[in-house]
Formats: structure tokens, C-alpha cells, sequence
């Protein structure tokens, strides 16, 4: 853990940490962004916005303590949830990375991003319940990996609960897809109805390969 603090006015005043009772997810919106350059950027910049931790593939910094309001998931408009503030969370920015669906975080960022926020439940005494997407809080599309795909947000979330064995299989390469499938996924994949992510996952889940094989048998795709 590394720690720069953000300008004094980019975040609100000191709070007693029994306060804190959410953890608010956020992305950086940023295409390959580190945490570090976050938080330099926030100990530069005059913003009025600021976060608790930026956490990137490798790195997670610091941004304002814990002990501190930051100012994430505040918003002039309508409120969507009827307690998390700003004044009672802790905010956590994961860098980013755009693909050609929109944005993703890399594995490395989800796994360090699924520490820090297990060691902050831990801390702080956190339900799972209790960590909550920006989104819910004023709507705005953040973290908008987890807003596009409300299912990945249930993954992180099994996985930030110790279900780490996924219940689901998911397929991530040509050579990890059984026998039936691969004639489907070959074509798909040389039609280029199929990419997986930048980092060339797949990330094909059993009971999707199973539709598009019968998708693919019964003639859609000519
Ligand atoms: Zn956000």
C-alpha cells in the first residue's frame, strides 16, 4: 500500500471511522491509467471529487485516509439509496482498460481491487450487502463495467463473499472449449461474431457456448 494524499480541498473533514458503513466500487474511466498517477493526479489537481484508493494491476494507493470524507458518490441531483453517503463510505476507484465492448478491468485489477475491499469489510465490520456500485447510489454509470454487465457485478461480489470457486464454468480459450463446441466457436471466432477481451479471453460461459451451438446447428449464423 502506497499513500499520497490528495489536496486538502479536494476532500471534506475528519470523521470518526465507527461512521463508515459502506464501500462505494467506482472506475477510473481511464484506458490503462495507474493508481499512482491517480492519486498524483488528485494531490495536484484542484477537483472537489476525490476517492480513498485508486488500485491498479499491481499497486493500490491511497488517497485520503480512511478517517477522512472523500468526495465519490455525492450528487446535487436525486439519491438512490437511502443511506450511503459520502460522509459514511469509503470510496474505491479500480483503473480502467476500454475494449471494443466498452470498459473492462483486467484480471490483476479485479483481484487486487477484491483484497483491498475484503480487508476493508473486515476492518470496518462491512456486510457484503453494505458494498455497493456508485450506480446505486446516484445512478451515474459507474463503475460502468459493472452497470453494462450487472452479472459481472454478481461475480465480484460471490467472489469478495470467499465463493471463489465460480459456480459457473467458463470457458476462456479455443482449447479449453469441449469437443461440441469448438466447430461453433472456430467459426464465430474467424467471422469475428466472437473476440473476447483485449487480452484475448474468451470468457464463455458453459450455458452461452451451449446456445450458440445450437444457434450455430440450427442456421442462424449463415
Ligand atoms: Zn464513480
Amino acid at each position: 500500500m502506497h499513500t499520497k494524499l490528495a489536496r486538502r480541498d479536494n476532500y471534506g473533514a475528519h470523521r470518526d471511522p465507527k461512521a463508515i458503513q459502506y464501500l462505494v466500487i467506482h472506475y477510473t474511466g481511464g484506458d490503462g491509467d495507474t493508481a499512482e498517477e491517480n492519486a498524483i493526479y488528485f494531490s495536484r489537481d484542484f477537483t472537489e471529487t476525490s476517492a480513498h484508493y485508486f488500485v491498479d494491476d499491481n499497486e493500490v494507493w491511497q488517497s485520503v485516509p480512511d478517517d477522512f470524507t472523500a468526495w465519490h458518490c455525492g450528487t446535487k441531483g436525486t439519491y438512490y439509496h437511502p443511506a450511503c453517503r459520502n460522509r459514511n463510505s469509503i470510496g474505491i476507484e479500480l483503473c480502467s482498460r476500454r475494449g471494443p465492448d466498452g470498459y473492462y478491468y483486467t484480471k490483476s485489477t479485479r483481484k487486487q481491487g477484491i483484497q483491498l475491499v475484503q480487508d476493508l469489510m473486515k476492518r470496518y465490520h462491512i456486510p457484503i450487502e453494505r458494498v455497493v456500485r456508485h450506480y446505486d447510489v446516484t445512478h451515474k454509470c459507474c463503475p460502468e463495467p459493472f452497470v453494462r454487465d450487472s452479472y459481472a457485478w454478481s461475480r465480484f461480489r460471490a467472489e469478495l463473499e470467499g465463493k471463489e470457486d465460480e459456480p459457473l464454468t467458463i470457458y476462456h480459450t479455443l482449447e479449453e472449449v469441449p469437443a461440441w463446441g469448438t466447430e461453433t466457436v472456430k467459426f464465430l471466432l474467424e467471422k469475428g461474431y466472437l473476440a473476447g477481451d483485449d487480452e484475448g479471453d474468451l470468457d464463455l460461459e458453459h450455458y452461452m457456448l451451449r446456445t450458440l451451438v445450437i444457434s450455430y446447428r440450427a442456421g442462424s449464423y449463415q
